[in-house]
């Protein structure tokens, strides 16, 4: 086998926050990658960075009131301590404001335009007079051209779905300081991904075999080959001052590289920093033959990892080179709920930590539900906890604690050769160390969950020979000295295989398994031999506790509930994002009294045709039905909620719509995480009922 040479990445998480549950993911699955490689004797190099730049990190540091610097460099304090808690080994940790990143990034800029691939043409845009700074759509709101909903996005409206440009808008405001915004023209500079030379290099990059997971070559091929509307354009790649960014090179006015553009470029730099500090020769390594460039990613990045990205690289030319693959996982979502970058909802990773709750569990449990597609991924709380139980302790740690005390206290703690056992009849240990090429080829093909389920079908195996040959009975029975011993030696032998195969997985038990079977850290050229005849094993610890379901309940917050209040598994995962909201201004019962809220019974649930989040309800109020238009289809299946009772404000004023005329409003709780709840009332409530 000869020795790879590989340089890994992770996305480079966004320093406006602390790392969510879908950042500890993707470095888990990487981390789990990168030390089996390790253990395999390959040469990996394995950095990430903080993504620093851009408009929304300058105006959260101003809303903070500090310097773009200073917010990062706090947001990257906190980094290590995440980083450290679930075993996740980079080698380098930097940052995209960087001077390795200022000057890769500026080098870039400069070969692409030497290259004839940078344009510059005038872009009209919104700008806000008081701010003195172009908007981007999301800065923007204003009435919703087709239905005046106030308060909508410059990009689509969130009451009547209909999607817009932000100069559409009536009566638009700068959601930065409310001014009124106006029009100005800027020149920007554009990255020519429509030029021939780029689309055919991509398709050839695109369709090198094994590069890229099938489906990310289809959807990236969707982008490259699309027509008319749907034709690749050209990349707005420069932004205008005030920008948290990397100045423009070369050039008389004051611009700045958009944050995509120099975002991916600070893998590059982060490899450069580690380089510097290590002594690895950055452009040597990059330039060799055999060195392999691997970046993992989410799905949400796949447009800039597979386009821009590989276009940027290819056409900067040496030593930059192009990746050798884009490896791209799913989401994680909590209980079905799909998690939201933006939002971070889900599972906190530092109350995870603070909980004392084992790193290790979580590994193992995303270990266990990865596969090399592009899937999402569920994490649900009593999944975890059997899977962990049942598994890590229930199985694996049970057979080191079943025979290794035996052992210890009946042989001077030395094994017996496992060579010699012929009187137990199959060799568990053998087994066991047969099956790691097949567990080695699923490790290296991001197979992960093929692999546990293997390893686990092996320690089943396990098991099932120490109880057929129950240790605990020939102890007890004179004239079994010698198969004692032989059994245990072989269960002993075969733990220790399975251990080295759950290694990248469990680094830490690893090493605890390591100690306790007196060798050095595993490899896994260590599955080629024995321990054999005299090798001394240390006493027995405990390894691995198991999961308490009441740590998943703190995890989610629920020691705040009260007891008799627990509410069902649907609302505890949405528990610790509804809470602490601040309540609005205090009313009095007259005002109060105005809402005529009403129980309905939803005769019908349609979808509308054109509407992203809308279904019309028509409404039974024990009057004339009533139709209602509400929010809701992103959580409800409309064949569900027929014949089902709602509460709705009966006397608000009817309001037109793109899509009709909606008469009231149906009452559901959110919060700031997905998911809407509609309220319901309890059984025997009647259509018409006056809820006060
Ligand atoms: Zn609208």
């Amino acid at each position: 086998m000869s020795r790879r040479r590989i340089f890994v990445t992770t996305a480079l998480p966004y320093a406006n926050g602390p790392f969510h549950i879908g950042h500890i993911m993707e470095y888990i699955q990487a981390d789990i990658w990168v030390r089996f490689q390790r253990m395999r004797g390959h040469e990996v190099h394995f950095v990430g960075a903080d993504d620093a730049h851009g408009a929304p990190i300058m105006l959260a540091a101003e809303k903070a009131g500090k310097s773009p610097e200073a917010f990062v460099a706090g947001i990257a304090a906190g980094r290590k301590a995440y980083l450290d808690g679930f075993h996740l080994r980079f080698d380098n940790w930097h940052s995209t404001h960087s001077p390795e990143n200022t000057a890769l990034s500026q080098d870039i800029y400069l070969r692409l335009k030497r290259a004839g691939l940078v344009d510059r043409r005038p872009v009209e845009q919104f700008y806000d007079p008081v701010k003195n700074m172009f908007l981007a759509d999301r800065y923007i709101k204003g009435e919703c051209p087709n239905c005046g909903a106030r308060d909508q996005y410059g990009d689509a409206c969130e009451n009547c779905s209909a999607a817009y440009a932000a100069t559409d808008l009536k009566n638009p405001y700068s959601t930065l300081s409310g001014a009124k915004p106006v029009l100005k023209t800027s020149e920007h500079h554009f990255f020519r991904l429509s030029d021939p030379r780029c689309k055919a290099f991509l398709k050839q990059w695109l369709e090198a075999p094994g590069r890229l997971q099938p489906q990310v070559v289809n959807k990236a091929k969707e982008w490259l080959e699309g027509e008319g509307d749907k034709a690749l354009g050209d990349w707005d790649i420069s932004r205008d001052p005030p920008y948290f960014g990397i100045r423009i090179p070369e050039l008389d006015d004051e611009k700045y590289l958009y944050v995509w553009l120099d975002a991916p470029i600070g893998y590059l730099a982060s490899f450069k920093h580690y380089c510097a500090r290590t002594g690895l020769d950055f452009e040597g390594f990059l330039q060799a033959p055999d060195t392999e460039q691997v970046h993992f990613i989410g799905k949400d990045i796949i447009y800039f990892h597979t386009l821009f990205w590989p276009a940027m690289l290819h056409f900067a030319g040496r030593p930059y080179k192009v990746p050798d693959h884009v490896y791209v996982h799913g989401f994680i979502t909590v209980s079905g709920d799909k998690m939201s970058k933006s939002r971070g909802t889900g599972i906190s990773p530092l109350r995870y930590l603070e909980l004392g709750m084992n790193p290790e569990w979580l590994r193992y449990y995303i270990a266990a539900k990865l596969n090399a597609h592009v899937e999402d991924i569920d994490f649900s709380p009593e999944d975890f906890l059997a899977r962990v139980n049942s598994d890590l302790v229930g199985k694996f740690v049970n057979i080191a604690s079943r025979c290794v005390p035996f052992i210890t206290k009946r042989y001077g703690g030395k094994l017996r050769g496992v060579a010699l056992k012929k009187d137990t009849g199959a060799d568990v240990a053998s087994t066991v160390r047969h099956a790691a090429p097949e567990i080695a080829a699923a490790y290296d093909a991001r197979e992960f969950g093929k692999a546990i389920r293997r390893i686990m079908e092996l320690a089943d195996e396990v098991n099932r020979f120490v109880d057929a040959e129950k240790p605990w009975e020939l102890a007890r029975q004179p004239g079994h000295e010698s198969r004692l011993h032989t059994v245990c030696s072989e269960a002993i032998e075969a733990f220790r295989f399975l251990a080295i195969l759950l290694a990248p997985v469990l680094p830490r038990t690893a090493e605890s398994a390591a100690q306790l079977l007196g060798v050095k850290p595993f490899q896994w050229h260590d599955l080629e031999k024995f321990l054999g005849e005299g090798h001394a094993i240390a006493e027995y610890r405990h390894l691995l506790t198991r999961v308490e379901a009441k740590q998943l309940d703190q995890l989610f917050d629920l020691q705040s509930v009260p007891q008799s209040a627990a509410p069902q598994r649907h609302a505890e995962k949405q528990q610790h994002t509804a809470r602490e909201k601040a309540v609005s201004d205090t009313i009095t019962i007259e005002d109060f009294n105005k809402l005529d809220l009403r129980v309905a019974r939803i005769e019908r649930a349609e979808l509308v045709e054109g509407a992203d989040k809308l279904l019309r309800l028509t409404l039974d109020l024990g009057g004339p039905a009533r139709t209602v238009f509400a929010g809701i289809k992103s959580a409800y299946d409309p064949a569900q909620l027929e014949g089902r009772l709602a509460v709705v404000v009966a006397n608000l004023a009817p309001r037109t719509m793109k899509f009709g005329v909606s008469e009231g409003m149906v009452l559901a709780a959110s919060g700031e995480g997905p998911g809407i709840f509609l309220i319901a009332p309890d059984a025997g409530a009647l259509p018409g009922m006056r809820v006060k």
